[in-house]
């Protein structure tokens, strides 16, 4: 079974890319790191407790954890985020490494994880490869303002927390580079999954 990790900025088109293999190819499971650490937030006490334990009231309402409050603490600054993430990671590295066995059980040819901090965690090389989808800065913040129900600020600032594009590029194994049109990302898509996992 083949790991591929994909990231990319917030904006980037990642998901889109995740997405459009996970339709396209056979055999294929789609790990999205940020959608499966939200429910697994959600649905622990535990890592809630000591969220709470770590930022106090700042995160809470009537004393249970609050996501918007707990997103504005934690992309407000590096530390904080470096504080959450270090948590986070954790649990789901632990998630990601269940799946992969479940997954080489099904015989599942190609296992995908869709995180924007794979770098930042330090997670490259526990992949056979990692796929940097990139894109300019303006775009970017076009893509995500469509996205995401949060100001350009506010954008701006989760984008100035993530490692820099030139840094990721000099760690990426592949890169896609999507500043045009959705047709021209799909042939971009296929012509690397071709080179990753030639028929
Ligand atoms: P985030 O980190 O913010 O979750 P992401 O990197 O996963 O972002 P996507 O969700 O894949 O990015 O894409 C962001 C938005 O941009 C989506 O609405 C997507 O449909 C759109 N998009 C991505 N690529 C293109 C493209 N080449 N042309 C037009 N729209 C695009």
């Amino acid at each position: 079974m083949y790991k591929l990790a994909i990231t990319g900025g917030i904006g980037s088109g990642k998901t889109t890319v995740s997405n459009f293999i996970n339709d396209n190819y056979d055999s294929v499971y789609l790990f999205n790191a940020d959608k499966e650490s939200k429910s697994h937030l959600k649905s622990s006490l535990s890592i809630q407790h000591k969220i709470i334990n770590v930022f106090g009231p700042s995160v809470t309402v009537n004393n249970k954890l609050d996501i918007k409050k707990l997103a504005e603490v934690a992309f407000s600054d590096k530390i904080n985020q470096d504080i959450l993430n270090g948590i986070m990671w954790a649990e789901v590295f632990i998630l990601i490494n269940n799946k992969i066995e479940e997954c080489q059980k099904n015989k599942i040819s190609l296992f995908i994880v869709d995180a924007a901090m794979i770098f930042e965690a330090k997670l490259n090389n526990f992949f056979d490869s990692t796929l940097l989808v990139t894109a300019k800065k303006e775009i970017r913040l076009k893509r995500a303002e469509k996205r995401h129900n949060i100001s350009l600020e506010q954008i701006k600032n989760r984008m100035s927390l993530q490692l820099k594009e030139k840094e990721k590029e000099k760690l990426a194994d592949y890169m896609i580079q999507n500043n045009e049109d959705l047709d021209t990302l799909y042939k971009n898509i296929k012509d690397f999954y071709n080179t990753i996992l030639p028929s």
